[in-house]
């Protein structure tokens, strides 16, 4: 395989990195905002580097690169889709659009109306709507097709009954997609439809819950009795789990988790080499300056993951199971870094606030720590990645 570009993707690199020069705001660059939060911030001003960065990318085509250009999209191709987030991971750049771009655009673009598609489509692209994702319950988590939240139809609507858990930034986004249960009586994956709902919908209600990291991301929503226009099914009636599963992330490869790995370990190994305490308390554990040598290596593992994910997109086929090796490694990967980086900066580590002049790399590590837990959970567990492995993969028996 031959890793360096060609003239035309050194051209299209090129293009990237100069849309990032000289449009990508200091905040982002400086890695001190979240692009969802600052587009409802109460300060105006960053309110204003919000919208500035999400019409800069859309001034290209470049706020959902992966969709067709007739949706507003760039129509990139894989390779092109990769030089881009690896550039806009280097330079730390927030993609904007967030779960609108990365998962309801492509589930509605392959099977929503085109009525649905002309209303919801460009207010994603251009940043007036953030969307929420609704599926996980108290009961149905991994096994999610046991859901329960309710949806009766009732002439042109459906009355909603039930809860959802984990509900990242709910509380921040506009409008929510759900999966939904609507014939209880059907086979489990069979009764379930794909609803799209404004979260203001009256009997909505959202309730945090702080993570151990101390912020508020996740949220339970509750539904009593919300009337959502049955226009609102994506797909058809009790097929909603095939909608659902039209989770075409654009970031298949995670290429930007490997170059901010690597950009991880780079600095740590810096820190390391430059600190003069560091310096004489690694001399005196060898074996600590092993596993930093460890995860170098398995740094470039990850990279050679996402370059293999990339490489078959590009050749038409769809990842499986190596989506899920990629996957699993690499959160795994984040956490054994988290782990190694803690013991490398000593007591220091335990200082999370990026403002503590005794904090070393703003704090970084610290919390990258406590991040790093809820990686080998959110989209799907470590468990449930090595079943995938193991049946689909290896083709061992089912447990
Ligand atoms: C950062 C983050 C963001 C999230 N954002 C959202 C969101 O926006 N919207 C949303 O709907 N959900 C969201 N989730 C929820 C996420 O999808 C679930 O946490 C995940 O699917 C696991 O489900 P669960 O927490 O119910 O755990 P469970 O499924 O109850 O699992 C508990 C434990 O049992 C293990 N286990 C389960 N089944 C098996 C099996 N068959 N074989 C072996 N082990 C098994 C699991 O690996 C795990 O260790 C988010 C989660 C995280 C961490």
């Amino acid at each position: 395989m031959e890793w360096n570009d060609t003239p035309e993707q050194s051209a299209f690199r090129t293009q990237v990195s100069a849309l990032l020069d000289e449009k990508l705001p200091d905040r982002y660059r400086d890695r001190k905002g979240d692009w969802q939060n600052d587009r409802v911030s109460e300060d105006p001003q960053v309110r204003e580097t919000a919208e500035g960065w999400v019409n800069a990318l859309a001034a290209k085509g470049w706020v959902a690169p992966h969709w067709p250009e007739e949706y507003g999209g760039a129509g990139l191709s894989s390779i092109e889709q990769f030089i881009f987030n690896q550039e806009m991971a280097k330079a730390n750049a927030p993609r904007t659009g967030g779960r609108g771009v990365a998962l309801l655009g492509p589930a509605l673009i392959v099977h929503g109306t085109e009525e649905q598609k002309q209303e919801h489509l460009p207010k994603v692209l251009s940043g007036e709507i953030a969307w929420a994702q609704g599926y996980s319950e108290p009961g149905a988590g991994s096994d999610l097709a046991s859901l329960q939240t309710r949806a009766v139809r009732d002439g042109d609507e459906y009355v909603i009954n039930g809860q959802k858990i984990w509900t990242s930034e709910v509380h921040t986004a506009d409008w929510l997609f759900a999966l939904v249960r609507t014939d209880p009586d059907a086979p489990k994956h069979r009764g379930i439809s794909f609803l799209m709902m404004d979260v203001k919908s009256p009997g909505i209600s959202i309730r945090p819950l702080v993570d151990m990291t101390d912020e508020h991301w996740f949220n339970e929503t509750f539904f009593e009795d919300v009337r959502v226009p049955a226009a609102n099914v994506v797909g058809d009636e009790n097929r909603g789990w095939y909608v659902g599963m039209t989770l075409l992330d654009f970031e298949r490869s995670n290429i930007s988790g490997a170059v901010t790995q690597r950009r991880a370990i780079n600095e740590l190994i810096e820190y390391a080499n430059t600190d003069g305490m560091q310096i004489s308390r690694l001399a005196e554990r060898p074996t600590l300056c092993t596993e930093i040598a460890d995860l170098y290596i398995e740094t470039d593992v990850m990279f050679n993951f996402s370059f293999r994910i990339m490489t078959m997109q590009n050749a038409g086929q769809i990842p499986n199971y190596e989506a899920s090796v990629s996957k699993m490694f690499a959160s795994e990967l984040l956490q054994r870094a988290a782990k190694t980086s803690a013991k490398v900066i000593g007591l220091y580590a335990n200082i999370s606030n990026a403002d503590d002049d005794r904090a070393p790399m703003d704090a970084r590590y610290a919390r990258n720590y406590v991040h790093s837990m809820c990686e080998s959970i959110r989209g799907g567990t470590s468990e449930v990645q090595r079943n995938i492995i193991a049946t689909r993969g290896l083709g061992l028996p089912r447990g």
